[in-house]
């Protein structure tokens, strides 16, 4: 006999048919006025956003059906996602974040490097199956040449000169840097002259130098994660902004990072999306030695995207569902509690998979228009920067 399912502990926290105002009226005061703030369009500030992100039960409803109310008066009903593949192409690396469970050293069995020509071929077929873009990053070998990043760019371009390379993270972009001697904007500036369209915002973990410390100790800094972002913003290579969540770090910690991220928009305007990047941590040296929680529930998965959706109001419209490390279910639901994207297609998928997620490599376009019509949305499929290139009424 087979046992019977666990309740859906989301079923109960995202509202069926519930109207904001109606859920807001069974609140505390304090908390009814900043969500109706929010609903009003007004900007919220850290204590408010504390105050949302410490909520509970009842307070998380309609803290999600307000989300999802200023999500469609933003961003309308279609959810749109983009036909890429990812491309590790090394897994060796020397940082040792202890929540990864991707890296590798040089000498362990699996460590491996792709060459030029693998990644090359890795993006035509991509291209061949209509991805539009490559998703390019890796770790960060000893010893590695600081031009091999703008010769990955060469050798992708030579190949398949129209697809959008979406590549290296603001710490490959330090490395970079440190091992060719060249100044910040004219490493990126040659990044750009050779084919890179934008940055992937990874390695902002948490954007507090104290939480980095304690889970990576050899990672760039929050000053210089901001100072990789905002020269490339000024460049005009546009990038995606990420948090990491559901480890060490605590509430405070979100609505600090978020508030951060907003102010970077103001000045650059050069953000196209924030994606929630919940830990995954079974296979991680950071869980498995006690100083991290086993990841996000999904209640802060919840807010999280929530809170995003209501702090960077007017300035990040995009807020993206990891279908990786969420699966079908959860990220479901966060497209309902505020999000508005489903990523990408991917075709393969390392980081997350090696750490234990178990959503798969590859999400057929079929399989996102079937997951947004069960939401009563409309797909779209677009390109990196959001333009839509198609819509499946
Ligand atoms: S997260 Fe990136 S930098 Fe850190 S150990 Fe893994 S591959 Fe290396």
């Amino acid at each position: 006999m087979r046992e019977p399912a666990m309740p859906n502990v989301t079923d109960a926290l995202v509202p069926e048919v519930e109207s904001p105002e109606r859920a807001l009226a069974r609140l505390a005061l304090d908390i009814a006025r900043i969500l109706d703030a929010a609903l009003n369009g007004r900007e919220l500030g850290f204590e408010e956003g504390v105050r949302l992100a410490r909520a509970t039960g009842e307070e998380v409803r309609a803290l999600v059906a307000v989300a999802d109310q200023v999500r469609r008066e933003t961003v309308g009903d279609i959810v749109t996602y983009v036909v890429n593949r990812n491309i590790n192409f090394t897994n060796i690396c020397f940082v040792g974040c202890s929540f990864c469970a991707f890296s590798r050293t040089p000498k362990e069995r699996d460590a491996y490097a792709l060459t030029l020509e693998q990644v090359a071929e890795k993006a035509a077929e991509a291209w061949q199956r209509g991805a539009t873009e490559v998703c390019v990053q890796g770790g960060l070998p000893p010893e590695m040449d600081g031009f091999f990043y703008r010769d990955i760019l060469r050798a992708i371009k030579a190949r398949v000169p129209e697809i959008h390379i979406h590549a290296f993270s603001p710490m490959e972009i330090v490395y970079g840097v440190e091992r060719t001697g060249m100044p910040l904007r004219d490493y990126l500036l040659m990044l750009k002259e050779n084919g890179l369209g934008t940055l992937p915002g990874t390695a902002a973990e948490i954007l507090d130098d104290a939480v980095r410390w304690r889970i990576s100790r050899q990672k760039l800094t929050v000053a210089q994660w901001i100072e990789v972002i905002t020269t490339a913003h000024e460049l005009g290579i546009r990038s995606t902004s990420t948090m990491m969540y559901g480890h060490v770090e605590t509430p405070e910690h979100w609505v600090r990072h978020l508030l951060l991220l907003r102010d970077i928009q103001k000045r650059t305007g050069g953000f196209t999306e924030f994606v929630p990047l919940g830990f995954v941590p079974w296979n991680t040296a950071l869980y498995k030695s006690g100083k991290a929680r086993p990841g996000p529930t999904p209640e802060e998965h919840l807010k999280v995207h929530a809170l995003a959706r209501l702090l960077l109001r007017g300035w990040i419209e995009n807020i993206q569902v990891s279908w990786v490390k969420l699966g079908r279910a959860l990220s479901q639901h966060c497209l309902q509690a505020g999000a508005n994207d489903y990523g990408g297609t991917l075709m393969e998928e390392n980081i997350s998979r090696l750490a234990g997620a178990t959503a798969g490599q590859y999400l057929a376009p079929e399989e996102f228009h079937a997951r947004i019509r069960e939401l009563g949305r409309i797909p779209a499929e677009r390109t990196t920067t959001y333009q839509i290139r198609r819509v499946f009424a």
